[in-house]
């Protein structure tokens, strides 16, 4: 599916549009450049959820957890990633992003596209791109 949007919200929209039908387990991928909107659609999808956390961007922390409580859909929390500031695979070994992945978490990824191979394949692949202004195009594809 592919939208088009004018402001924040209403890709905050877009992304409460997607929380409606995760149940836990996705990993969603988050492909598009600085100010695209990656973490602005990751704060949509936490308040979707049922959290009143502000999403703020892991660039410098990498990892944030947002708890949901009670579990929505039986996600009882969302890992955002950022692998903004990472190159090589070898790396992610300290995140051990692999024992975060549960049937309880939705991991949300922004910049996974930045190493040399799919490292992660995602169940959802989300790509925004600057249209000019505050328009954004919203690509969103799900596994077949
Ligand atoms: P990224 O994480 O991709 O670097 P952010 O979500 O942090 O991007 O920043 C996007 C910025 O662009 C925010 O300041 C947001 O308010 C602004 N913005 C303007 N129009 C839009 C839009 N249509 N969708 C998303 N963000 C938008
Ligand atoms: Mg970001």
């Amino acid at each position: 599916m592919r939208y088009i949007t004018h402001n924040a919200e209403e890709t905050k929209a877009i992304a409460k549009e997607l929380a409606a039908v995760l149940q836990g387990g996705e990993f969603i991928a988050l492909i598009g450049d600085l100010g695209a909107g990656k973490t602005t659609f990751t704060q949509g999808l936490v308040d979707a959820l049922g959290s009143k956390a502000r999403v703020k961007s892991p660039t410098f922390t990498v990892m944030n957890e947002y708890k949901i409580d009670p579990p929505k859909n039986g996600i009882a929390r969302v890992i955002h990633v950022d692998f903004y500031r990472f190159s090589k695979e070898a790396e992610l070994g300290a995140l051990s992003l692999e024992d975060e992945m549960r049937a309880d978490t939705v991991i949300v990824a922004e910049w996974p596209n930045v190493f040399a191979r799919e490292v992660y394949e995602p169940d959802i692949k989300i790509t925004l791109s600057h249209k000019g202004g505050d328009e954004r195009e919203i690509e969103v594809e799900t596994g077949a």
